[in-house]
């Protein structure tokens, strides 16, 4: 405090300092600061238990590494058919006479389209608006490979049409053009294209790089060129791969506590294969996977990256967007989360006290 006075900086002892503020001190002291950031935190506690994910993940060579699913969300403008689009994806996948099997809502699910004469796999996160990528990419979780980003070609651009475009860019995510709704009337799909060129989205029949597709949700006409131009972007402009053969990790799409079942929460498994009975941390969860359904209601025993699972048996609720990995035992998995949650309650406490010391500040 003596130090920042004649500095004429002043603080009292449990007031928090910003960053430069902190170094000017340190180097008055004769200190040398460093500044830790909460995730340089989490990485130096994984540490401590001999995980290291970003060096495992450098040492990956390529026949460790195989070819994994297109993870997708859907953005765009609310009522321009995001959920109907998804519906529609997900009818367009289901076999026939295979329809009318329960599908439950598990936040995100893998339809599976023949492509050029593959049979391949899309992932959907099924959480239609930007929120939950917002949300998501907040926490520093960006799971998307494409963004389709939905313009109705009655409506045209609108501001969420915008802010959807700006996270997918900002993310560095590839966007497909779904012009939706060309069936309903008024529907105008070249003038969307013609707006979006102003944000720098310019039609491949324009001269530019980014894949429009016309299609109707309603009608069903184009869903199958939105799957196709899913998996035409991504070979284009993604190196989708992941290790297969290692403990799991991933993150946590959505989850909530069920009465019966206790946590349940949908997890995207980014590398490795996550096993029924393997021992999971995620955020401040922990546990042991009980069981995994996957987005038919169905028990699945192990999920490849970008499968999405529910997962059940975790000690509490884990928020969107929390990294899971799998440990080797439970006692580290409970570890790991403990620390983490005693990691979060300082840092409340210390907030906390910030707060209060500004109001002794003000009241005095
Ligand atoms: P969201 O808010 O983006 O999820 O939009 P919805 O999927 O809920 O759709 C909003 C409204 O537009 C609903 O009434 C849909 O039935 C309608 N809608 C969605 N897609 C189409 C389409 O291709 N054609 C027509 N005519 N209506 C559509
Ligand atoms: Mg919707």
């Amino acid at each position: 405090v003596t130090v920042l006075f004649h500095l004429g900086e002043m603080a009292t002892a449990t007031e928090s300092l910003d960053e430069a503020t902190f170094e000017i001190l340190g180097e008055e002291l004769g200190y040398k600061i460093e500044i830790v950031s909460p995730e340089d935190e989490d990485r130096e506690l994984l540490e401590a238990f001999d995980i290291d994910l970003e060096g495992e993940e450098a040492a990956e060579t390529e026949e460790n590494l195989e070819p994994r699913p297109p993870v997708v969300t859907v953005m765009g403008h609310v009522d321009h058919g995001k959920t109907r689009l998804l519906d529609a994806i997900r009818r367009a996948n289901v076999q026939g006479g295979e329809a009318g099997g329960i599908t439950q809502h598990i936040g995100a699910y893998q339809v599976w389209g023949e492509h050029e004469g593959v049979n391949r796999a899309i992932t959907f996160l099924d959480t239609p608006g930007h929120e939950a990528f917002t949300a998501m990419r907040a926490r520093g979780a960006v799971v998307t490979d494409v963004a389709i980003l939905v313009v109705a070609a009655d409506d045209g651009i609108m501001p969420q049409t915008i802010e959807a475009l700006n996270h997918a860019k900002a993310a560095g995510v590839p966007i497909v053009v779904a012009v939706n709704k060309i069936d309903a009337e008024g529907a105008n799909p070249d003038k969307v294209r013609a707006q979006l060129t102003e944000y720098e989205l310019i039609a491949e029949e324009y001269g530019g790089d980014t894949m429009f597709v016309n299609v109707s949700a309603k009608t069903g006409e184009g869903v199958r060129d939105v799957i196709d131009a899913v998996l035409l972007t991504a070979d284009a402009e993604l190196e989708l791969t992941a290790n297969p053969n290692k403990l799991a990790r991933g993150t946590a799409i959505e989850a909530k506590l069920d009465k019966g079942r206790g946590s349940v929460a949908t997890v995207l498994i980014q590398a490795g294969t996550l096993r029924v009975g393997d021992s999971i941390v995620a955020g401040t969860a922990y546990g042991r996977v009980r069981a995994m359904l996957d987005e038919n209601g169905e028990h699945v025993e192990e999920a490849l990256p970008s499968r999405p699972v529910q997962v059940q048996g975790l000690s509490s609720v884990p928020r969107a967007g929390d990294t899971f990995l799998v440990t080797e035992d439970d006692r580290t998995a409970r570890q790991i989360a403990e620390k983490r949650e005693a990691a979060e309650r300082n840092a409340q406490l210390a907030k906390a006290r910030k707060r209060m010391s500004l109001e002794d500040f003000t009241r005095a």
